[in-house]
C-alpha cells in the first residue's frame, strides 16, 4: 500500500518540502556535482582494501567513537601546529554542517549566509528548525568585511556561514572577510573551505589560533577524489568538538569509514596530485569562455559558473544530449561546469562550441 507523502502526519514546517537532489544520470561526461573526476590510483585502491579487511574482522565491535588515529592524520595533514584534539569528522562535510547548526543553531536562532552560495545551507537549516537568511553579494558575487559586518549587524545571527572558494561561484574570499565576520558576531563563525585545496589564498586556518568561535569545515570529497566514502572534518577550538560530541549519533563513524580515511591519507600526496591537473582543465574552460563572448566568473575551486547563457536550459539540454552533463543552478544566465579530466574538457568545450555555434 502506497500513501502520498502529504497523507502522512510529517512535520507542518517539512510539508511540500522537496529533498537535495542533483540528477545522478548515467552519462559519459558528468561534470554536475564538482566532484574530482580521477578514479583512484590502484596503489591507493589496494591499500584501502588492505586496511579496510583489517577492519571488517573487528566489525562485531562498535567502532571507536573518539577516532582518535583519524583525527591524528588529519591533523598532520592540515598542518598549522593543530592537534588531533582540534579535529572531528563525520559522514561528508554536510553532515558536518548539520552537527554544527544542531549545537549552535536550533530553535530562536539564526544562520546567516550569502547568496548566491551552497544550496544545503537552508536545508540544513530547516532541519535543524534555525531560521536562516541569506544577504546578497555584491553583483560580481565579492564579499567585503563591511558587507558582511553591516548584515551581522542587521540580522544579529547566532552562526555565519562563509563558504570559501563559494560554490556556486568559483569566488574566493579573504581573510579580512573571516576576521571582520568573526569580530562582529558572539557567534560561531563557519568558513565551508570544501574547495580549499584548489585554491593558491591562505586558508582560515591560519586564523583559527585564539579564535574559539571560529569553525573550518573541509571534506574529502573534492580534491581528494573520495566523494563515495563520505568523510568531512573540521577544524576549531577543542571546546567546539566537545559540542559536537553531544548532538553526534553515537557511533556515527563507522570502523570502515575511519579505515578507508586513514589509509588514503596515507597516499594524500598521490591522491591530491591531480588537484594541478584539473586546476589547469579549469582554467582552459575559463579562456575558452571568455573567446566564445561568454562571462566565466574568476575561480578559486574545481569549477566554473559561466555567465552569458542566453537560454541556459536549452544549452543544458543540449550539452545532456551529446553526454555532457553540467548543472543549471539557477542563477540567471550561467551554467555551472566541473573541471573534470583533460579528455572531459575536451569532450565538454567541443560539444560547447557545437551548441554556441
Ligand atoms: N560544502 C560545499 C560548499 C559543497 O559544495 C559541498 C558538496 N557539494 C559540501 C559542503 C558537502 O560535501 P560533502 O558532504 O561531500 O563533504
Amino acid at each position: 500500500m502506497v500513501s502520498p507523502l502529504d497523507d502522512l502526519p510529517i512535520r507542518e514546517d517539512l510539508r511540500g518540502q522537496k529533498p537535495y537532489g542533483a540528477p545522478q544520470l548515467s552519462v559519459p561526461v558528468s561534470l554536475n556535482v564538482n566532484e574530482n573526476t580521477h578514479g583512484i590510483p590502484e596503489t591507493v585502491a589496494l591499500a584501502i582494501v588492505e586496511k579496510l579487511a583489517q577492519a571488517t574482522i573487528g566489525l562485531n565491535r562498535y567502532p571507536d567513537r573518539e577516532f582518535l588515529e583519524l583525527r591524528q592524520q588529519l591533523a598532520t595533514f592540515l598542518g598549522h601546529s593543530l592537534l588531533a584534539e582540534n579535529i572531528w569528522a563525520a559522514n561528508g562535510s554536510n553532515e558536518i554542517l548539520q552537527q554544527l547548526f544542531s549545537a549552535f543553531g536550533g530553535p530562536g536562532r539564526k544562520a546567516l549566509s550569502f547568496s548566491p552560495t551552497y544550496s544545503m545551507y537552508p536545508n540544513i537549516a530547516r532541519t535543524t528548525l534555525t531560521a536562516y537568511v541569506e544577504k546578497p553579494r555584491n553583483p560580481d558575487f565579492t564579499l567585503s568585511p563591511d558587507l558582511i559586518v553591516s548584515a551581522i549587524r542587521e540580522e544579529r545571527p547566532g552562526l555565519v556561514i562563509l563558504c570559501s572558494p563559494n560554490n556556486p561561484t568559483g569566488t574566493p574570499l579573504s581573510l579580512d572577510c573571516v576576521a571582520a565576520a568573526y569580530e562582529a558576531t558572539d557567534g560561531i563563525v563557519i568558513v565551508d573551505e570544501a574547495y580549499a585545496e584548489f585554491s593558491d589564498k591562505d586558508s582560515a586556518l591560519t586564523l583559527l589560533a585564539d579564535r574559539p568561535r571560529l569553525v573550518v569545515s573541509r571534506t574529502m570529497s573534492k580534491a581528494f577524489a573520495f566523494a563515495g566514502a563520505r568523510l568531512g572534518y573540521l577544524a576549531a577550538d577543542p571546546a567546539v568538538v566537545d559540542a559536537l560530541r553531544i548532538v553526534r549519533l553515537p557511533y556515527h563513524l563507522s570502523a570502515l569509514t575511519q579505515a578507508a580515511a586513514s589509509a588514503a591519507l596515507e597516499h594524500s600526496e598521490l591522491l591530491l596530485q591531480n588537484v594541478q591537473k584539473i586546476k589547469q582543465q579549469r582554467d582552459r574552460i575559463i579562456e575558452a569562455a571568455k573567446q566564445w563572448g561568454l562571462t566565466p566568473y574568476p575561480s578559486d575551486a574545481n569549477f566554473v559558473l559561466v555567465g552569458g547563457f542566453k537560454d541556459p536550459n536549452k544549452t543544458f539540454e543540449q550539452l545532456l544530449a551529446a553526454g555532457v552533463l553540467v548543472r543549471n543552478v539557477g542563477i540567471p544566465n550561467t551554467l555551472r561546469i566541473t573541471a573534470g579530466t583533460e579528455a572531459e574538457t575536451t569532450k565538454l568545450l567541443a560539444e560547447l562550441a557545437l551548441v554556441l555555434d
